[in-house]
């Protein structure tokens, strides 16, 4: 089922989301959520995007989808690199934020097991705009120069199926 996102100004994408505790409740969200990341045409989709403020959030990098409930990001690399990112809930803005470019990511499966992932280049880069979702943070929070924000045209937005998460 398709999910509808919040608007731009909805106070959930402010909050901090709270941790998942009856996990049995999420399995037909994260199923939605995968649905309707792919559906926005996106990278990734946060639980507080649909206007849930839980911690869980989804990806779709490369070809392959994850599901991660109860993420911590537990190591960060030195190396930063920037990147010109989107986001579902800030139709037609674009801009540029520099993030580390690999990260280790500590979380629980849909079935309560704990996972770790390292991640590098645009998969490193969209769990960390997901998970500032949940600590309430947009990606314009993360630019050094918020002058450089970009506002597409509809049919740029509408055409462009890559980095919005
Ligand atoms: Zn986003």
């Amino acid at each position: 089922m398709r999910l509808p996102l919040v608007s731009s100004d909805d106070p959930v994408l402010r909050e901090q989301a709270v941790p998942v505790e009856d996990r049995a409740s999420i399995k037909a969200l994260a199923t939605d959520m995968l649905q309707t990341m792919r559906l926005e045409g996106g990278l990734g989709l946060a639980a507080p995007q649909i206007g849930k403020s839980i911690r869980v959030f989804v990806t779709g990098v490369g070809g392959t989808e994850h599901v991660f409930v109860n993420p911590q990001i537990e190591w960060y690399s030195e190396t930063i690199v920037p990147y010109e990112e989107g986001c579902l809930s800030l139709p037609r803005l674009r801009g540029v934020v520099e993030r580390p470019d690999r990260v280790r990511l500590r979380y629980l499966s849909l079935e309560g097991a704990p996972q770790r992932i390292e991640a590098s280049e645009l998969l490193a880069r969209v769990i960390q705009h997901e998970h500032d979702h949940l600590e309430g943070i947009l990606f314009p929070d993360r630019m050094k120069d918020i002058r450089t924000l970009i506002t597409l045209t509809q049919e740029e937005w509408d055409s462009r199926f890559e980095n919005k998460e």
